[in-house]
């Protein structure tokens, strides 16, 4: 996590004159040059006040009294903020209610017995807002699945709006939990930036240009439009996006990271500054959840034996009904359904085995592990769907 402010306050100069030192690497914060980003030292042009700014950097905002600036010598758009509605013992608080309750779903009440949370930090992120006007057109299919047709039925639809959307702008550093951040903070209002109340947190500059920004925003929405319709259709053969910026905005939005350890290891827990709820947290894997996994993993696989072994009783007994009515073609699929669910079953119990070995789970803000894929009867609809 990269840290742009000076830990110290600057002595004022008499000198009003701007002036810039670069290629002259800091000394105040030698964690960057482990993390590889290239520091060199700026001189405020409205305050006077120096302070290092990374290599990247393309908006920079003075840690001192929040002059922001294009580096290249731009003019800077309206800079904004999101008001950060947690101190450090609110966001303490905040995470501990989430140990207790959501994670301890997966993972047990002991974690928050024993989890010793570290100071939190606030960093305020770069983004960008960009308002923009779109048109969508895409084309699908879905299968026929009336009583008696077979094939594809086309879908063709689109559609007009607008909204905006969100951009970090950042290159690297800043990943944890960005995806779920960018989701929580779509309808917030923000007000004019104000150094006085970023509570002498970071403020991280901007790594892109608000040039850069919109094709990203186009990128993004696209990315999401796709997701969302292959939802609705089994097939998307075409979708088409024109997008017109009608503004971008700069806005710093306050992120909180709250490390804990537990026995042993580190873990993190991001919460937003903005909702004041935690968006995704590291926990360990404990024996209890372990235990739960193992234990659904084995009845599992033991169902899924069962169901295979009883497949050519079934098969027969459906051969055997059969030939006395006029649905034999629906009733076959009865012996098929079996077969299913014995793979299914099968397929979850070794995958199941596998979360089993992590050290550590992300999960949700609502105690959901994010990483377990699709859940079981998602996957036998799927895979009905598939077979029929
Ligand atoms: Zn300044």
């Amino acid at each position: 996590m990269s840290t742009l402010a000076p830990s110290k306050k600057p002595g004022r100069s008499s000198s009003k004159k701007p002036e810039s030192v670069p290629l002259k690497k800091s000394e105040s914060t030698p964690s960057e040059e482990s993390d590889g980003v290239r520091l060199v030292q700026y001189r405020c042009q409205s305050c006077n006040a120096p302070y290092p700014l990374g290599a990247d950097d393309v908006i920079a905002t003075c840690p001192y009294c929040g002059f922001t600036f294009t580096v290249d010598g731009g003019t800077t758009s309206k800079h904004l903020m999101l008001p950060n509605r947690l101190d450090a013992q609110n966001v303490r608080d905040v995470v501990l209610g989430w140990i207790r309750s959501s994670a301890a779903k997966s993972i047990g009440p002991s974690v928050a017995k024993s989890a010793d949370i570290d100071s939190p930090m606030l960093q305020w992120l770069p983004m960008f807002r960009v308002d923009s006007s779109y048109k969508t057109h895409y084309l699908g299919a879905n299968k026929d699945r009336r009583e008696g047709h077979h094939g594809w039925v086309r879908i063709e639809s689109g559609e007009t709006g607008e909204g905006s959307i969100w951009i970090l702008a950042r290159r690297h550093a800043v990943d944890f939990a960005m995806e779920e951040f960018i989701d929580s903070i779509d309808d917030t209002k923000p007000v004019t930036f104000d150094i006085k109340a970023t509570q002498s947190s970071p403020v991280l500059n901007s790594e892109i240009t608000e040039a850069d920004a919109q094709p990203r925003a186009r990128q993004r929405k696209s990315e999401k439009d796709r997701a969302a319709l292959l939802k609705e259709v089994e097939r998307l053969f075409d979708y088409q996006l024109d997008v017109h910026t009608k503004d971008c905005t700069y806005v710093h939005v306050p992120y909180w990271l709250v490390p804990f350890t537990f026995r042993n290891g580190t873990f993190r827990v991001a919460v937003s500054g903005v909702t004041g709820e935690v968006l995704l947290g590291e926990v360990p894997v404990t024996k209890r959840y372990r235990i739960g996994k193992w234990l659904t993993s084995v009845t599992m696989l033991i169902s899924s034996a069962l169901l295979l072994q009883a497949l050519p009783y079934v098969t027969y007994a459906v051969l055997q009904g059969s030939s006395s009515s006029d649905d034999s073609g629906a009733i076959l699929f009865i012996p098929l359904a079996v077969l299913l669910g014995g793979f299914v079953l099968w397929t979850g119990s070794v995958r199941m085995l596998g979360t089993i070995l992590r050290y550590q789970i992300c999960l949700t803000a609502e105690g959901e592990d994010r990483e377990k894929g699709p859940g079981i009867i998602h996957s036998l609809g799927h895979l009905v769907g598939r077979f029929e």
